[in-house]
């Protein structure tokens, strides 16, 4: 079975907008009769729900922005009265209030429809032993694989993450074929598996299906590489539901088809907040059309990608966006230059002296903003001694300037001295904001 929700993953471009005018239509009926701010902001800009004739008229609503959710923490944007939630998720920013996710019976599977979908694009099947090394709690990453994988009839192990060596034992004792993480903890758990003398690529684990933090191409397959395995990507945020938003397929050509079903997409300005045409990079906003307690009208991600319309090779019909490497607000901006944490992650993992732990410090020198990044060394560099970390230093920076055009320090640190994750990975230390 290749597709969970074949009429779906499959349907022609034209049934699905018609699908999705009718979704659309209903929510836009439902938020303005149940959720006082929406009824605001559509009543101050002169819009009833009965106005909107097309698809097109989405760009006429109001954007949701994230303290708009935090405005009205913890329930001032639900459509449905408390004794209807069945479950309620939180996701807690570095700053200011958390943000909550509430769900009916209803969200809550198609939630679990939606990673079922994610899954078997993936490549899970039912007779397969599943590691839930998500986090299990308010983050919706345990319970959003957890429900997805017994919708498929997998054996879910939930073994949450941390412990890692206890992973490893089961791992091999259960015989797991397919582990689901972050990224930096399934490269956490190749490590500890190394370092316990258990060669990964002996064991039966096959598939893993990783998200809640940017990652790159490299980064995926360095892991496929370290673990023997094919690494695929789920794509989500508390604020939609959690995991299952968009995920990728044997394609694996950087793009991640959308569940358009449930969720429409848009790319605009960041700055003018114009919608952007196909194949353009923008801010990804989405806007959920079958969710009950909280379906958010274009919702701004600060997630940067495109989005390309075209049958895909595994054929599915479902829009794909661009894989994504980081949120705006993510992004650094040094000597005039934008960068991505990201960036400078695929540039370390084409170095052969290093480990794929590494962290980036940002300073300020006087006026000026400076990056300064330490990467671990491959223990034979390490103890080749300060001749040879030097020159390997020399050659990354050099790398670094070459391809994004500005100078930064790189500093190669001894191995194992970086702190691991075991969720998602504190990649960027801002010495300015401390
Ligand atoms: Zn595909």
């Amino acid at each position: 079975m290749k597709y969970w929700d074949e009429k779906f993953e499959t349907m022609s471009v034209d049934a699905m907008r018609d699908f999705q005018f009718t979704q659309f239509k209903k929510t836009v009926n439902w938020v303005y009769e149940k959720i006082p701010f929406y009824k605001n902001k559509l009543d101050d800009l002169g819009f009833k729900p009965n106005d909107i004739k097309s698809l097109g008229d989405l760009a006429k609503l109001p954007f949701t922005v994230k303290n708009d959710l935090r405005d009205n923490y913890p329930f001032g944007l639900c459509a449905v009265p408390i004794q209807d939630l069945v479950r309620i998720h939180a996701s807690s920013g570095t700053t200011g209030k958390p943000i909550t996710g509430p769900y009916t019976a209803d969200d809550l599977e198609q939630w679990t429809v939606c990673m079922a979908r994610n899954m078997t694009a993936a490549g899970v099947r039912s007779n397969d032993i599943i590691q839930n090394a998500y986090g299990y709690g308010l983050f919706t990453g345990g319970l959003g694989f957890h429900q997805g994988a017994s919708k498929i009839g997998a054996a879910v192990v939930p073994t949450s993450s941390g412990q890692t060596e206890r992973q490893i034992t089961i791992m091999q004792d259960f015989k797991t074929t397919v582990l689901f993480s972050t990224p930096s903890y399934a490269l956490t758990i190749a490590e500890k598996a190394a370092q316990m003398g258990v060669d990964m690529k002996s064991l039966p684990l096959r598939v893993g299906v990783f998200g809640a933090e940017p990652w790159t191409v490299e980064m995926r397959k360095e892991i496929e590489e370290r673990m023997g395995i094919k690494a695929h990507e789920a794509y989500g945020l508390t604020e939609l539901g959690g995991p299952g938003v968009a995920f990728d397929c044997e394609a694996q050509d950087g793009y991640l088809h959308v569940n358009e079903d449930h969720i429409l997409i848009e790319i605009i300005d960041p700055v003018t907040g114009e919608v952007l045409p196909l194949g353009q990079k923008g801010e990804l906003v989405f806007t959920a059309i079958q969710r009950q307690a909280m379906p958010l009208l274009r919702y701004r991600t600060r997630d940067i990608t495109s989005i390309k319309q075209e049958k895909c090779s595994c054929g599915r019909t479902l829009v794909k966006m661009e894989k994504v490497y980081g949120r705006s607000d993510d992004m650094l901006i040094i000597s005039g230059v934008n960068i991505f944490p990201s960036q400078i992650e695929s540039l370390l993992l084409d170095q052969k002296e290093v480990e794929p732990q590494y962290v980036i410090i940002v300073k300020k020198k006087g006026y000026l903003d400076t990056l300064e990044v330490h990467v671990e060394a491959k223990p034979a560099v390490y103890e080749a001694g300060a001749e040879m970390i030097k020159g390997a230093e020399q050659k990354i920076e050099n790398h670094i300037k070459g391809m994004i055009g500005i100078g930064i320090k790189v500093r190669l640190v001894a191995p194992g001295t970086i702190t691991r994750s075991e969720g998602k990975a504190k990649r960027v230390i801002d010495e300015r904001k401390l």
